[in-house]
């Protein structure tokens, strides 16, 4: 099921296989929700393709059922709402805050942490070896052990520094 999609945020780039790439993503967590025993149903199964493709984008609970909405309209926005639940009930999904905007949602296996700006919003997408020095200094000093998810760093962007 290759879709063409026109809003990819992703900076890197994407290439023509990144469809099929997507689909296999998208089948590996449709297997890992039946190992779990959860069902797969059209809604559960749009809700994680809508989620791949958006990769480290921030959607809120809304922009996927507008989203699923637009490539499955046969699928009810209140289905969208209780399928988001599940999924995270089932651990594939993690709900997370960023600033004060609306929750959004992530992909468990989608880990990343940010700096986001205090002034204009901007955000800064970390990968998660970015904390290993502070979790290794945990460790040493204090024996703690450090798992941090979705950590967000305040401060100001390059564009709003220098604006004094
Ligand atoms: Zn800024
Ligand atoms: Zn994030």
């Amino acid at each position: 099921v290759a879709r063409h999609h026109d809003h990819h945020h992703d900076e890197a780039g994407r290439r023509a296989s990144d469809a099929t790439d997507a689909a296999t993503r998208v089948d590996a967590l449709v297997e890992r929700l039946r190992a779990t025993g959860g069902r797969v149903t059209e809604a559960r199964r749009a809700v994680l393709r809508v989620l791949v493709e958006a990769g480290s984008a921030h959607l809120s609970a809304e922009e996927i059922a507008e989203r699923v909405h637009a490539s499955t309209p046969q699928v009810h926005l209140s289905t969208v709402y209780r399928t988001l639940e599940s999924l995270e009930e089932a651990g594939l999904l993690r709900q997370a805050r960023l600033g004060d905007g609306p929750a959004s949602y992530h992909l468990a296996s989608d880990e990343h942490h940010h700096a986001v700006c205090d002034v204009c919003g901007a955000v800064i997408v970390l990968p998660p070896d970015a904390l290993t020095p502070v979790v290794a200094r945990l460790a040493r000093d204090h024996g703690f052990r450090a798992d941090p998810r979705h950590v967000t760093i305040g401060g100001r962007c390059r564009a709003c520094a220098s604006d004094g």
